[in-house]
């Protein structure tokens, strides 16, 4: 198993030395955007956190963009930073034989709690759900709704993209002109046409709403802090295919909140398989069942018998959440990122 973890970092550590080969860094070291309290949206790589901020009066917090939890953010403070900063340190830098018990308190171990934003809380708010019904209802109910589901049932197995002969694709056509108006009837009638704009409409309030109970989480309200956000730049979902799962993602969280605190978009790299009391790769844990082996892609645990946190299993949007701040809140403070979630670690930085 040590044998697997090594030799998949060895092999992305020469994949990355030829993608250095191949493209040296050519750009400029252009000045740095000063973040303050403001709000604002801006790449962290290209950010640097003005002293204005103070670190001990600041909650920062992660994002990570999935599919089936569609948002999961986790809230930490400066001492947290410090926690996994020494921990990189000890692992990568000095062979310290200083205890690591000293280094982290048993209370961290656990990574903190995480507030999940889900399709089906976002269909709810959005009234994405109540919309829907209503039209399978109106389907089941009327002489309008049987026939497009005539019509539809019909036009599945007349597909146009797929016809493979000329004949065929005129007689599917001709399948498609015949059922065309019974079909625009029943989804483009006025009553229709009124509720999608509603939906629209109450779809843009309901986002605000949820991007601001996310922001409420954290609690720096009640504390007075600034609140400074990280959001992970992968994941939102679009141009991959998302196997049954309601598409509920996007860019649209990170701009409400971009309007509002400063947010920062973070460079995934490595974050979901980053162990982050080691700094090593993580792995699945591996389950048997009957005679198979099975692996379980949704959580990780960390082999490394040194590590404060080894054989314990892991949540993997926790711990990509986690990352994706803790890379980011680095990126801002230093201008480099811990080289683990650095995807080319020897180019230039500003
Ligand atoms: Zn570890």
């Amino acid at each position: 198993m040590t044998l697997v973890r090594d030799a998949r970092e060895q092999l992305q550590a020469a994949k990355r030395a030829i993608y250095e080969y191949r493209h040296p860094n050519t750009a400029p070291a252009t000045n740095p955007i000063i973040i303050d309290s403001k709000p604002s949206l801006h790449k962290a790589e290209d950010c640097e956190l003005s002293d204005r901020v103070s670190l001990t009066n600041a909650v920062f917090a992660g994002t990570d963009n999935g599919l089936i939890k569609t948002t999961e953010t986790v809230f930490f403070d400066i001492e947290r930073f410090v926690l996994h900063l020494e921990l990189y340190r000890y692992f990568h830098i000095s062979e310290d034989p200083m205890d690591i018990d000293d280094i982290v308190p048993s209370t961290c171990l656990n990574l903190p709690e995480t507030h999940t934003v889900g399709p089906k809380q976002i269909a709810q708010q959005t009234e994405l759900t109540s919309y829907t019904s209503s039209l399978v209802i109106k389907k089941k109910r009327t002489t309008a709704g049987h026939q497009v589901m005539e019509a539809e049932e019909l036009l599945s197995g007349c597909s146009i993209h797929q016809s493979t002969t000329a004949e065929e694709l005129d007689r599917n056509y001709q399948e498609h002109e015949q059922c065309r108006e019974s079909v625009r009837s029943f989804y483009y009638s006025n009553n229709q046409r009124k509720r999608r704009r509603h939906l629209e409409l109450s779809k843009k309030r309901a986002h605000d709403r949820i991007a601001a109970a996310e922001r409420k989480a954290s609690g720096f309200k009640e504390g007075g802090k600034a609140l400074v956000m990280f959001v992970g730049d992968r994941g939102h979902g679009v141009g991959s295919r998302i196997k049954g799962h309601q598409r509920g993602g996007g860019t649209w969280k990170q701009e409400i909140h971009g309007r509002d605190t400063p947010t920062m978009i973070t460079n995934e790299y490595n974050s979901s398989h980053t162990c982050l009391f080691c700094f090593q790769k993580l792995s699945h844990p591996l389950q048997t069942i009957g005679d198979k082996v099975k692996t379980t892609n949704g959580s990780f645990i960390c082999i490394n018998d040194k590590c404060p946190n080894a054989f314990k299993v892991v949540c993997r949007d926790q711990v990509s959440a986690l990352a994706i701040g803790l890379a980011g809140l680095a990126s801002i403070l230093f201008g480099v990122t811990f080289p683990c979630f650095d995807q080319q670690p020897c180019r230039l930085k500003r």
